[in-house]
């Protein structure tokens, strides 16, 4: 196993970018940015070895910076997804956070976590080569109470796998809900639209969401709808009877805390399989339905659909409903997370 790291440009203020390339003896690699925290390149082989990138994203850091850029393989936070009104309250005391999406806050913010330049620290762990990368994020930063100290770990682990551990403290009480945003196709990056893979999810029920995107409150049974994932189904198969496609988020089985099995996809032609693990209670199932035409990696053209996001989360909004599971983060407590994404390959 090793690492190469490389310079990645500069950003437009003027801060230097590198990339860090996790090689495993076996051929599969992975590469990581300081910017954003972000996952580049993950290439895994096919039913016959074949290596192909399967996650999306750009060749360079100015494509990273631009606005339309739809947080490609980033860390995103302080709170993954939407907070109605773009404010919370904690303990009497009302929090107001950028209105970025509409009138509500989406994934941190102006300037979230996707769009800072990260410290990092490469190293070879036992399970395989590995990145931390640390982020100091500022009391009233973006709006969130705190002192932050952020720390993400990617961990490239034979044959196929990518870990995700994610730690942080802060030294006021906050809300906290860190993902990672990488859209994948099994495929290979560029090779079109998602919705023939087939998507199974550990979940029983869903959060239903109001025209803007957001939890209502309300929990219901997946059971007979388009959002009943608990058998392998194609994306594609009921997305239709959805009303924009999927976004939603999904109540995970089992106790949260413990890393377990969250998702498992299947993509037919390439025969590559992707299994989703997390310690969050919350799976965003996003189907890309407001992917616009771009050009990736490679000179890729990305469009509608042709990427997914599967975003271990706290439930959106939930720093708004009591009902679902607490965001709240107290001073001193360890934030203490991780999610992982095994590949392998089937006929
Ligand atoms: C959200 C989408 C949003 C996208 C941003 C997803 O996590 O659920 O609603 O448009 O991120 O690209």
């Amino acid at each position: 196993m090793s690492i190469e790291v490389r310079p990645f440009g500069k950003t437009t203020s003027g801060q230097q970018v590198h990339s860090y390339t996790l090689y495993l003896p076996n051929g599969v690699f992975c590469t990581l940015l300081s910017y954003g925290a972000s996952l580049q390149r993950l290439l895994v082989p096919d039913r016959s070895g074949v290596l192909q990138d399967v996650v999306l994203g750009y060749d360079d850091l100015a494509a990273y910076e631009k606005a339309a850029n739809p947080y490609h393989g980033a860390v995103v936070g302080r709170f993954a997804n939407r907070i109605e009104a773009a404010s919370f309250e904690l303990d009497g005391r009302t929090y107001e956070l950028a209105a970025n999406d509409g009138p509500n806050h989406l994934h941190g913010g102006q300037v979230g976590l996707n769009r800072v330049v990260w410290q990092a620290d490469p190293f070879l762990a036992k399970e395989g080569p590995a990145v931390r990368f640390y982020y100091h994020s500022p009391d009233l930063e973006e709006g969130y109470p705190g002192n932050l100290d952020i720390k993400v770990t990617y961990t490239l682990a034979e044959p196929s796998a990518l870990r995700i551990d994610y730690e942080a403290v802060s030294d006021k009480k906050t809300i906290l809900s860190l993902t990672n945003h990488s859209y994948f196709n099994l495929r290979g990056q560029g090779s079109g639209s998602i919705t023939g893979h087939e998507l199974q999810i550990e979940a029983d029920s869903y959060t239903p969401i109001d025209t803007a995107g957001i939890p209502t409150g309300q929990i219901e049974a997946v059971a007979g709808t388009a959002f009943d994932f608990r058998q392998p189904r194609q994306i594609g198969a009921q997305i239709d009877k959805t009303a924009n496609g999927y976004d939603h988020n999904f109540v995970l089985r089992g106790q949260a805390g413990r890393l377990q099995t969250c998702a498992r996809v299947f993509e037919t032609k390439s025969g590559r399989t992707m299994e989703v693990m997390t310690t969050m209670p919350g799976l965003q199932f996003y189907s890309g339905n407001f992917m616009e035409p771009d050009t990736g990696k490679e000179g890729a053209h990305y469009d509608y659909r042709n990427g997914f996001c599967l975003e271990t989360q706290h439930f959106p909004n939930s720093p708004r409903l009591d009902q679902f599971p607490s965001p709240v983060l107290l001073p001193g407590q360890i934030y203490s997370q991780a999610s992982a994404y095994i590949f392998g390959s089937r006929g």
